[in-house]
């Protein structure tokens, strides 16, 4: 066996080893924000301002008469939170702390139900007997089953969709005095 003698660098500050010298050099640096340059946490390379600023701008945005007329019934997504809509999401903020916000995420909604192609050929391939398939017949019998099934009991969810909804200004005196 063959061994090579390897230079380790240390970092002065916290003592952490590493192979590579510039990852030594940088190791304590503090980290900088790739667009305006202001300093942040240890690993990330844009702040959360100039993060949110960039997802702000690659956005649709949609009035809240657009987003209301356009998917009703549809959650909004704020702040790690899910609302039925923007009164309930409103109500939620304590605005003696927070800012009144100008805009909201909209959600997709996203069908909960079976797929029974999937449940069939899971069966086919978890058989260790390797000819063994359902015939077409059985196929179609399954999927009707299925989609009667799903219409009865399918479910659905929200997922924060990228399509930003404004908040009107007008609100802003219902909730701020
Ligand atoms: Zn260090
Ligand atoms: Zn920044």
């Amino acid at each position: 066996m063959d061994i090579i003698k390897k230079t380790s660098y240390q970092c002065g500050k916290c003592h952490k080893v590493y192979v590579d010298e510039n990852m030594a050099n940088n190791c304590c640096e503090p980290y900088h924000c790739n667009v305006c340059g202001k300093e942040t946490p240890r690993y990330v390379l844009v702040c959360e301002q100039c993060r949110e600023k960039r997802e702000y701008n690659k956005a649709q945005k949609m009035t809240l008469q657009e987003w209301e007329e356009k998917f009703p019934n549809h959650m909004i997504y704020y702040n790690d939170k899910f609302y039925g809509d923007i009164y309930e999401m409103l109500d939620d903020i304590d605005f003696d702390y927070n800012e009144f916000p100008a805009y909201c995420w909209g959600t997709d909604e996203v069908a909960m139900e079976v797929d029974p192609d999937n449940v069939l050929e899971g069966i086919v391939e978890n058989t260790s007997c390797e000819d063994l398939d359902f015939s077409d017949e059985a196929y179609k019998e399954f999927k009707n089953i299925i989609s009667y099934w799903n219409d009865k009991y399918r479910q659905h969810y929200y997922m924060q969709s990228d399509i930003i909804v404004l908040i009107p200004e007008e609100l802003k005196k219902e909730y701020i005095s």
